[in-house]
């Protein structure tokens, strides 16, 4: 564990110190949960929005992206369930006058079960060895089965508590748990209370309480609002999707974890419009397709879990969770979500207009049902950043600090650098930097010796290190080293861009 709370400070000081991610307002002591991407982060989650609106919108004929306003029409958040539900079961503990979120407390505590199943894996891989199956071991061993059966208790209790909305009985939960506050570690608790999270503004001079507005805290909302906009002036048809990217506000009273939990953050949606009677088979179709889409960025697949939930929002007919394994743990990176007509008939109720379609296959109009894909960019960048960054010891001993982050999302694809600053290397090198420039991100660096120089590309995860030395100016050929193997080859400046593009 301190060895994950090391990796985790370490993930946090290399992203400040590289130009990554800034705490906000720095010079005046920070704003909590709020963070600023620098010049390197900005290329990485640009990078990350655009591959995915790619896969999603550039890949999918019957996807169209849309970008709504932040500010909305008041009533949108009565309707959608967020003025009167958008909750945090909230818990202070007395005696450190901290507080958590109920939830995430019984969370932790479940976490910490399953590290023990962990432990007896591990026991049980070290005792076996090869032969170690895991899956009869979790299946089979008595005391993996007791730990199981508690998780799964306390899951089935949580669930039935959060939808009865009894917040006598998570109190009463946490205690019978035996949690203590992770400060002062006692278990000395207030009654657990609603919290709303969303941030409230006003609009024009007026003061009166109909002009209050609120950020939005997703933006799946405007894709709702813009249905009938998008299906008639695009002539969607069923099935299709409306995809979003956009900023979302939350004032998330827990919040830590770095850019895993912000009140400032981003978010991609996309709601996928079908037929009434065919979202389950749509939902496991999305559920797959964007597991997929993880995978397809190279970070192994045991990094990657389903958490599907028990405890189902009131308007949800199936949902389920990718996790991904941070630095502190699986947590959520992206949610999936069955959402019936919910958001849709809520809409025409509260404005009055009719959000249908006509089905000309069927000759009927109905209310489409939705799937919901929402992943976070900002945690897609920390499960990323964090797994991307690794301290390796080589050969010599010595030992290099690497960001292997997927080539295509690199902030810099390559960096050219003239063996020494003289003969003519600078000039050649410069030629290079702006051959490849209108194709890729291309960084110049003549300072250091060129092992420095190679230490500083790998600590920003440049995939390609292009070197110009004297023979260059005779054979017209350079080195090309590669961040993840090390290795170099020689390779013709002509040759250079197709090389660049086909790895990368
Ligand atoms: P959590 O349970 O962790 O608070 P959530 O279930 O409320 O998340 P959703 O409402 O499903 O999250 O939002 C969809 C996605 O938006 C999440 O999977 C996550 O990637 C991202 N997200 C949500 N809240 C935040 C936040 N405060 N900071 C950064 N990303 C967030």
């Amino acid at each position: 564990m301190a060895n994950q709370e090391d990796m985790f400070k370490k993930v946090v000081s290399h992203a400040k110190e590289y130009g990554f991610i800034f705490p906000s307002s720095e010079i005046y002591d920070g704003l909590g949960a709020v963070y600023d991407y620098g010049q390197l982060g900005t290329e990485l989650k640009n990078n990350i929005k655009q591959y995915w609106w790619k896969a999603m919108v550039q890949m999918h004929e019957n996807i169209v992206g849309i970008d709504s306003a932040i500010f909305m029409h008041p009533r949108i958040w009565k309707a959608s369930g967020h003025v009167d539900a958008f909750n945090d079961p909230l818990i202070d503990n007395k005696d450190s006058k901290k507080r958590y979120r109920s939830d995430v407390l019984i969370e932790d505590h479940i976490a910490k079960i399953e590290e023990k199943i962990e432990k007896e894996c591990e026991k049980a891989h070290k005792r076996f060895g090869d032969a170690f199956d895991r899956q009869q071991f979790v299946t089979t061993n008595a005391r993996v089965l007791e730990h199981q059966k508690q998780i799964d208790e306390i899951h089935a209790k949580y669930a039935e508590l959060m939808n009865a909305n009894d917040l006598a009985g998570l109190k009463q939960l946490i205690l019978d748990l035996g949690i203590v506050c992770p400060v002062s570690g006692t278990r000395n608790w207030t009654d657990v209370r609603q919290f709303n999270l969303m941030f409230a503004t006003k609009m024009g001079s007026v003061i009166d309480d109909s002009d209050t507005l609120y950020l939005r805290p997703e933006t799946a909302q405007g894709i709702f609002v813009n249905f009938l906009n998008v299906q008639k002036s695009g002539r969607m048809k069923i099935p299709f999707g409306i995809a979003q990217i956009g900023k979302a506000f939350r004032n998330e009273i827990v919040a830590r974890q770095f850019i895993f939990r912000m009140r400032e953050f981003e978010q991609m949606e996309m709601q996928f419009f079908v037929r009434p009677g065919t979202e389950l088979e749509w939902f496991k179709h999305w559920k797959e397709e964007r597991l997929q889409w993880h995978l397809s960025l190279g970070i192994p697949a045991e990094n990657y879990r389903y958490h599907d939930h028990e405890k189902l929002a009131h308007y949800a007919n199936a949902a389920t969770d990718i996790e991904f394994k941070f630095p502190f743990g699986f947590k959520e990176l992206e949610g999936i979500h069955s959402r019936t007509d919910f958001d849709l008939s809520r809409h025409s109720e509260f404005s009055g207009k009719k959000l249908q379609y006509f089905d000309s296959e069927l000759n009927e109009s109905y209310t489409p049902y939705v799937i919901e894909t929402s992943i976070g960019v900002d945690r897609t960048f920390l499960a990323i950043f964090s797994h991307g960054l690794k301290d390796e010891t080589l050969e010599d001993g010595s030992v290099r600090t690497v960001l292997s982050l997927p080539r295509k999302l690199a902030p810099y694809k390559a960096a050219v650098l003239p063996l020494v600053k003289k003969d003519g290397l600078p000039e050649k090198a410069r030629e290079i930097q702006h051959l490849l420039m209108p194709d890729m991100m291309v960084q110049y660096d003549e300072k250091d010796a060129i092992g420095r120089r190679y230490r500083r590309q790998d600590a920003i995860g440049t995939p390609f290190c292009i070197t110009v030395d004297n023979d260059t100016l005779s054979d017209n050929a350079v080195t090309v080293r590669d961040r993840d193997t090390m290795k170099q080859e020689r390779i013709s400046i002509e040759q250079l861009p197709t090389f660049l593009k086909s790895n990368l």
